[in-house]
């Protein structure tokens, strides 16, 4: 079994690493934030005070923290997880990050003589609760080989998707069509409803035709159709509106640095914008349809 240094014990991290330590690994959670450190040291786990504490028993590095940034911040530098990891350590990066960020710190690691892959997760609080996360993989068949067993204790699905950043492109596009597909079948209820449809034929009827999708499906935008939807629970997350508008700029900055077309995934990325600016940033993202059918209330600042 692996000796894990898990990076950021965050919404996600915490329940990721309860898997792996009843997978049978050894954990030693560290965060930037005392708080966070406290909190899993109060719940049970073994906490680090430094990075440098617990990457000196580590054979593996996982980190889950918000950005590119953040992630450049941890790995590279005098105090980074490159200096001061043993020889040897694999290295895991399971955060949602710009490609280019996640290419250049798998590049830094290969050239400080590290195996490096990004592997970012879709499935949200539910999933890595239950360790039903899936996971995509980019980096060296070896690197896949390597981290196989670790994120099996965490998901249930791997795919190794290519090379070093590629897990990353491929988290990027998978959620950029979520949050097309959210706005489209929200267009769809809020037409319906204008033309005297009931969202419960609407639904049984859409999901099993030509316009199924999984926004509608699973993750249905209005109250009623699918129990376990945010929408029966006023928009509790489920995956804030925040994180999805965090994913849509993904997109749209790998979209211009590449050159891709992709406008209907720009006028989406508007409409996250405004749900947050109007005070909505902790709703799930599935309450843009409240804001594209007209329902939202004014943004505290409008009173
Ligand atoms: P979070 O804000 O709850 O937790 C992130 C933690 O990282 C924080 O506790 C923060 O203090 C810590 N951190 C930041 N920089 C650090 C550093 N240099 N060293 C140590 N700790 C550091 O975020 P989260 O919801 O757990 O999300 C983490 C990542 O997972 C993000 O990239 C997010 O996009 C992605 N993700 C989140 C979800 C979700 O539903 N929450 C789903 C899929 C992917």
């Amino acid at each position: 079994m692996a000796r894990i240094a898990f990076i950021g014990l965050g919404n996600m991290g915490r329940p990721m690493c309860d898997n792996l330590v009843k997978a049978g690994n050894g954990v030693v959670g560290y965060d930037i934030a005392p708080s966070m450190r406290d909190a899993y040291a109060a719940a049970g786990g073994r906490v680090a005070a430094t990075l440098a504490e617990a990457l000196a028993e580590a054979d593996t590095v996982i980190s889950m923290i918000p950005t590119g940034r953040h992630v450049r911040a941890a790995y590279e530098g005098e105090g980074g997880v490159f200096a001061l990891a043993r020889s040897g350590t694999l290295m895991i990066d399971c955060s949602t990050i710009d490609v280019e960020s996640a290419r250049a710190v798998s590049k830094a690691a290969s050239d400080a003589g590290f195996v490096m892959v990004d592997a970012p997760v879709s499935g949200a609080v539910p999933a890595a609760q239950a360790g039903a996360l899936t996971f995509m993989v980019g980096g060296t068949a070896e690197g896949y080989e390597r981290a196989c067993p670790v994120l099996s204790g965490m998901g249930k699905n791997l795919f190794h998707v290519g090379a070093s950043g590629s897990g990353t492109a491929m988290k990027i596009c998978n959620n950029m069509m979520a949050g097309m597909s959210m706005v489209a079948i929200s267009e769809v209820f809020t037409l319906a409803e204008k033309l005297g449809l009931d969202n419960q034929a609407v639904y049984d009827v859409v999901s099993r035709s030509s316009g199924n999708c999984w926004a509608l499906q699973v993750y249905c935008p209005v109250p009623g159709p699918v129990p376990t939807s945010p929408a029966n629970r006023d928009y509790q997350p489920g995956f804030t509106a925040a994180m999805m508008l965090k994913d849509m700029r993904l997109s749209q900055q790998a979209a211009g640095a590449s050159g891709a077309a992709t406008p209907l995934a720009g006028a989406s990325a508007a409409f996250y914008q405004m749900l947050v600016e109007s005070g909505h940033a902790a709703k799930d993202f599935s309450a843009v349809f409240e804001l594209i059918s007209g329902r939202l209330s004014h943004s505290p600042a409008e009173g």
